[in-house]
């Protein structure tokens, strides 16, 4: 069998692969790109002002104006809705609360259950939304497989089988050669199904349906709208942005890895940038070679994994693998084009699908992540509770965003709810430490996964340290 390894194969495929990518994210170069709307103008009032048109700010939108019809509420954007993370992701819309079952059990082994079967509804809610708002998004409910590259991760994907199996869910194991028949790749050992946890989707068209939905619910939106300031006054909050002041009662800050309005939220969260490639579609014979009828969504089961997937119009997404931080936490446009890495990730390609040599990559692109220690959402609130947030997805938020919206909103109506109540709701990551500690605590930890990647899953006491404090780095 072959493995996936860090070292590029034939430099002279993997350049010419991609040497017509475009640096931009294949989602949103879409003639369905809906017209920019205004960006704010002058002074404005309104009940629940929302920062930042991406999944979490788009789902805190259409969820208020569901529960309350009445309320105003006034979404800013400071670019296009979801020209960030949630539309140029993997499209990978997951159940998972919790990045994944092996973390829930980690952090809050009292509640995975409940977790499971509340991420279970949210992502039932998440397709009635879509059919609700006849939101085009090749919405496919294909599950996910996690796919064994090694022999040890073959070892441990059989453990997980064995727990997911224990907690009740609707899984498939593959051998390796029931994975080959699946899917056609000379790097499996072995594969898991996770069935009914995961839908495939085109995530712009997802922010846009939304954007649109909320819309139609009366919610106005203004793109192009920085929100600078956030001023709290005794009866309100102010909005500054270069056009306008919003005055709002409320407010839901929606602006993930993007430095926070609310200095205490920043500690908990590093920029972290995730990388991916687009295709050009593969002819049927192609296709022919590589399987895959049922469209699920791949992650291989390394520390350092890839995803991929196949888009409705017959390409392959593939990204993943490098998680890069950049020192003080810096997010510039850039970063994102990151030669070596998308030369990384396109051998890494070859390698699992050899019978596609000869393809080319139409876009290449990348996205920044807020990555915090525990690799899941937590909430807080400040002035009173009169302003709360959402964060740390980690590079998991296509479908966590609307759980994380929902919260959100319990805590400034002030309500109690189940989820309110949860260990989940109520706890939070530790912070990240100030640099230059900072950038050496992720270097160190990004080396470590490489090496146990390489060293047949062994973790170094370095990882061992982090796991016993139920710490860790990922995208
Ligand atoms: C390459 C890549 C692949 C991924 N793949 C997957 C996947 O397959 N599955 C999955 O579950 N997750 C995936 N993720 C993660 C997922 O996309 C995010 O967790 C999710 O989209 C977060 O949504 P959000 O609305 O919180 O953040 P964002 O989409 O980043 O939206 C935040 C918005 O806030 C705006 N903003 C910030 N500051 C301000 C301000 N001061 N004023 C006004 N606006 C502001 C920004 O412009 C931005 O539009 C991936 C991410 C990347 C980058």
């Amino acid at each position: 069998m072959t493995t996936v390894d860090a070292s590029p194969l034939a430099p002279a495929i993997v350049r010419r692969a991609l040497a017509d990518a475009a640096p931009v994210p294949f989602w949103l170069d879409s003639p369905l790109a809906p017209e920019p709307q205004p960006p704010l103008d002058g002074l404005q009032t309104c009940d629940l002002a929302v920062v930042g048109g991406g999944l979490t700010g788009l789902w805190t939108a259409v969820l208020a104006k569901e529960s309350d019809p009445g309320r105003d509420v006034v979404l800013l954007e400071a670019d296009r809705i979801g020209r960030q993370a949630s539309g140029r992701n993997g499209g990978f819309c997951m159940a998972t609360l919790t990045h994944g079952f092996g973390n829930g059990l980690r952090h809050l082994p009292d509640e995975v259950d409940r977790l499971e079967r509340l991420g279970l509804e949210n992502l039932d809610e998440i397709e009635r939304a879509v059919e609700r708002y006849e939101i085009d998004c090749d919405w496919r409910r294909a599950g996910e497989i996690d796919a064994a590259v090694t022999a040890w991760q073959a070892a441990d994907l059989s453990e997980s089988r064995d727990l997911l199996l224990a907690h009740g869910r609707d899984i498939e194991w593959f051998d390796a050669d029931a994975m080959q028949a699946e899917i056609s790749s000379p790097t499996y050992h072995a594969g898991l199904w996770k069935k009914d946890r995961c839908a495939m989707i085109d995530p712009a068209r997802l922010t846009w349906g939304l954007a649109r939905a909320a819309r139609r619910l009366g919610v106005r939106v203004h793109e192009g709208t920085l929100v600078e300031t956030l001023e709290p006054t005794s009866a309100a909050l102010v909005l500054r942005t270069p056009g306008g002041a919003l005055t709002a009662r409320r407010v839901m800050l929606a602006t993930n890895a993007f430095p926070a309005l609310v200095p205490a939220a920043r500690r908990r969260v590093v920029p972290v940038y995730d990388h991916a490639l687009m295709t050009e579609p593969l002819s049927d014979e192609q296709w022919a070679a590589v399987g895959w009828r049922r469209f699920q969504g791949v992650a291989d089961a390394g520390n350092r994994f890839h995803y991929y997937r196949r888009s409705a119009d017959g390409r392959i997404l593939w990204g993943g693998y490098d998680a890069l931080y950049h020192y003080g936490s810096a997010i510039r446009p850039e970063l994102e084009r990151h030669p070596a890495t998308f030369e990384k990730l396109a051998g890494h390609f070859f390698q699992t699908f050899p019978q596609l040599e000869g393809l080319r990559f139409t876009h290449a692109w990348a996205g920044v992540i807020d990555t915090c220690a525990r690799l899941f959402q937590f909430w807080g609130t400040a002035h009173d509770r009169r302003v709360a947030y959402v964060l740390g997805y980690t590079g998991m938020g296509v479908g966590e965003t609307r759980f994380g919206a929902l919260v959100g909103l319990d805590l400034l109506d002030g309500r109690p709810t189940e989820r309110t109540s949860l260990r989940l709701t109520t706890t939070k990551p530790i912070p990240w430490p100030p640099e230059p500690l900072r950038a050496g605590v992720i270097g160190l930890t990004s080396w470590s996964l490489g090496r146990a990647d390489a060293g047949e899953g062994r973790r170094n006491l370095w990882l061992r340290t982090l796991d016993r404090l139920g710490l860790g780095f990922d995208s």
